[in-house]
């Protein structure tokens, strides 16, 4: 599965599922936007394995995207969860140049290369690890961070990558937050417009936090902080089943306008910053939807016709967003 074809599916509504497996990590990189540390919090692996376990075959999601911490210090749980529908891990890479057995059944992988992640494993050996998983068949690519789009690692790590691999690698680039251990240091963006009345794609996958909470997105504030706005809480992986979790996205009226207009849109107001107004929406949106299903699916349809590149355009590196494409041609499907 190649990362273009998962980015295409990004702004479709409930077409995947983000799983934080754990907030556990073995590194301790200093841009760390889940503030990760090996001592840092890890809930029951067989809640999430449970709520894997209700994922039946005709309604699952595309794709499930693990992350974490590091989803890779819950191997047997990797294993488990990518026998259920297709998955991609995002890793930092610990175990490289190895490639850990738990990958086997993994559609995906994608490793971080930024200059924090290189102190603690360094590029050659990410690079071993990633000519191992390809030569294998299975689909890799790089997660690529810098401080800015003039930031010179990225010109030069974009260009060794290019060349190591021969351009059929694709890489996502994006920029270090204002989050976690980047809190102090990077610098805060706002990456709304000034209007707001654009449409929220990150509220279009679920999001299973490391203590098996279950959000209508994957914003870092939204993941870290309880309790959880009652329109962005979709359940627990404890109690709840795949199918519920999937109706209750789709359905909320409120997580409709959002996805359609933006929380500002609809909340009818704009004077409480893009998050900060979804934050404080109730369960139904203010602004009348008599026509929320459809105006939804136009907005979903202009999104998909971006295509990957629209996604980073808006969510990633916009200078670099067609690096995501590298390899699609000679990618088997
Ligand atoms: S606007 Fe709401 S749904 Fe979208 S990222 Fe912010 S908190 Fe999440």
């Amino acid at each position: 599965m190649h990362l273009a074809d998962i980015l295409a599916l990004r702004p479709v509504p409930a077409a995947g599922l983000l799983m934080a497996l754990t907030r556990r990590c073995p590194l301790t990189c200093a841009h760390c936007s889940t503030n990760s540390l090996l001592t840092s919090e890890e809930h029951p692996a067989e809640w999430f394995a449970r709520f894997a376990r209700t994922i039946e075959r005709e309604d699952r999601p595309e794709v499930i995207m693990l992350t974490g911490g590091e989803p890779m210090l819950r191997p047997r749980l990797v294993a488990d969860i990518a026998a259920t529908a297709p998955t991609m891990v995002l890793t930092g890479g610990f175990f490289a140049p190895r490639v850990p057995a738990a990958l086997a059944g993994v559609a995906h992988v994608s490793v971080s290369l930024d200059v924090h992640h290189q102190r603690e494993v360094p590029q050659a050996k990410v690079f071993r690890l990633v000519h191992a998983l390809a030569g294998r068949g299975t689909a890799v690519s790089f997660h690529v961070t810098g401080a800015g789009p003039d930031d010179p690692y990225l010109a030069r790590t974009i260009d060794t990558v290019r060349r190591e691999f021969a351009d059929r690698v694709p890489m996502l680039v994006g920029r270090v937050r204002a989050a976690g251990r980047a809190q102090a240091w990077a610098p805060a963006e706002e990456r709304a417009p000034a209007d707001g009345h654009r449409p929220c794609t990150m509220a279009a996958w679920p999001a299973v936090s490391p203590d098996g909470t279950v959000t209508a997105c994957c914003n870092q504030d939204v993941i870290d902080h309880r309790p959880v706005p009652g329109h962005l809480r979709l359940g627990h992986v404890a109690t709840d089943d795949w199918r519920s979790v999937r109706t209750r996205c789709l359905t909320s009226p409120v997580l409709q306008a959002i996805r359609t207009g933006g929380p500002q849109w609809a909340a009818g107001r704009s004077d409480g910053g893009y998050c900060g107004t979804c934050r404080t929406l109730g369960t139904t949106a203010e602004r009348p939807r008599p026509a929320a299903a459809f105006l939804e699916q136009q907005v979903v349809r202009a999104q998909v016709g971006a295509g990957p590149e629209g996604f980073i355009r808006r969510y990633g590196e916009a200078r670099f967003a067609e690096l995501v494409m590298l390899g699609r041609e000679t990618h088997a499907v």
